[in-house]
């Protein structure tokens, strides 16, 4: 789950590290009001959404009058930035830069620990550096028993600077970033840019937090930062469910039983030129009412021309799934062809009793189904 830069700042200053003051707006007026609030000259207008790379879409703007705070606000709430309408802005008081650096602490898989992700080339361009100058980014792996401890902090922040005084200033908030992403069970805690003030001081003028789905039971004070996208929701309603579903932008509607053999669908589809519309796994049984809410998930998506029923009876027999999907199909209302491909204990039961209901059209090997389901795409198509 990841939350906006106000909401992250916010998680930030309970650990102590350090950020600009700041104030959040849902409109040019409230932006101007928020600016005489905080009575300094210069400010920056930033747009609060879920995802990186405001600065290059012209979502973060400096202003210091309140014509160009009203102005820019105005843009900013009018844009819509890689998908994500912006509502909200944040207004925080302009700092002045002497150097830009980037830090975060991640999930490395490979290394499987935590590790330090730290840069003196912070700023907008840092996917950039790490493609062209890699050796200007340092990773560190985090032993997890012993974390980042005094001595540690210090050599860390050694590297990026010279001086004491600053190099002080960092090894704390790379304590404090360790500790804020430990606790709150986060997969990414990232300052880009931590800014180094003509001062000497160092302040988070940007925060990115994103957290790990699996432990946000444990923390409800950030369950209730969600901020679902529609889709998110679609596959949160389906969780409840008991069932796994992604949506796709394909027409072939799929239902399979058991994860793995949900991929292969996938796989053979687009293995003989199809689009899934879905990774939809509804577990191990064929109970006649999950059929259903399933089929309802599907058919909810207007993309869906096709649906794709692929089941494996092993320990659930093939004529057991059959009866299901018949009684299923009595409530369900749909003109759309229905694939079924139908194999394990006691197939060729199940497959007779389908067939009798014109219904459905039935297969027995994956390769025939997919075929089939790609045939009637482009029958419906004409
Ligand atoms: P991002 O593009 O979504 O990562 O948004 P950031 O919050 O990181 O802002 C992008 C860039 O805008 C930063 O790298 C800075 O160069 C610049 N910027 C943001 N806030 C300020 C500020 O207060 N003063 C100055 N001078 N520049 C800022
Ligand atoms: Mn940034």
């Amino acid at each position: 789950m990841k939350v906006h830069e106000y909401q992250a700042k916010e998680i930030f200053s309970t650990y102590g590290i350090p950020v600009e003051r700041h104030a959040l707006c849902h409109t040019a007026d409230g932006a101007v009001a928020a600016y005489h609030r905080m009575g300094v000259n210069r400010v920056a207008i930033k747009a609060q959404v879920l995802t990186g790379g405001r600065g290059k879409a012209g979502g973060v703007k400096l202003a210091n009058n309140d014509r160009d705070v009203y102005q820019y606000a105005q843009t900013i709430l009018e844009m819509t930035i890689k998908g994500y309408p912006v509502t909200k802005i944040l207004l925080s008081e302009a700092v002045n830069i002497a150097a830009e650096y980037y830090i975060s602490f991640t999930i490395d898989r490979n290394m499987r620990s935590v590790t330090l992700i730290m840069s003196a080339a912070g700023g907008m361009d840092i996917e950039e550096v790490a493609r062209q100058s890699p050796e200007k980014i340092i990773r560190c792996s985090i032993d997890p028993l012993i974390g980042v401890p005094d001595y540690l902090a210090h050599k860390f922040a050694f590297s990026l600077f010279e001086q004491a005084e600053q190099a002080n200033r960092m090894a704390t908030i790379i304590q404090d970033l360790y500790k804020a992403f430990i606790e709150k069970d986060a997969s990414l805690a990232e300052i880009n840019p931590l800014v180094l003030t003509p001062v000497g001081t160092l302040l988070a003028i940007d925060a990115k937090m994103v957290f790990d789905d699996n432990a946000l039971y444990r923390h409800p004070d950030l369950q209730k930062l969600s901020e679902p996208t529609e889709d998110e929701k679609l596959e949160a309603i389906a969780k409840e469910r008991g069932f796994s579903y992604v949506r796709m932008d394909g027409e072939i509607g799929c239902m399979v039983n058991g994860a793995g053999l949900a991929m292969t669908t996938m796989d053979m589809i687009k293995l003989y030129g199809g689009n899934p519309a879905n990774f939809l796994d509804i577990g191990g049984s064929s109970n006649p009412v999950k059929v259903i809410e399933a089929m309802r998930l599907l058919l909810d998506d207007k993309k869906v021309k096709v649906v794709f029923i692929n089941i494996f009876g092993g320990i659930t027999r093939c004529d057991d799934v059959a009866i299901g999907l018949l009684q299923a199909f009595e409530q369900i209302q749909t003109d759309i062809p229905i694939i079924v491909r139908l194999t394990g204990t006691n197939g060729n039961m199940g497959r007779e009793l389908l067939r009798k209901n014109n219904r459905f059209q039935v297969a027995q090997t994956m390769e025939e189904a997919t075929k089939m389901a790609i045939e009637s795409l482009k029958k419906e198509s004409i």
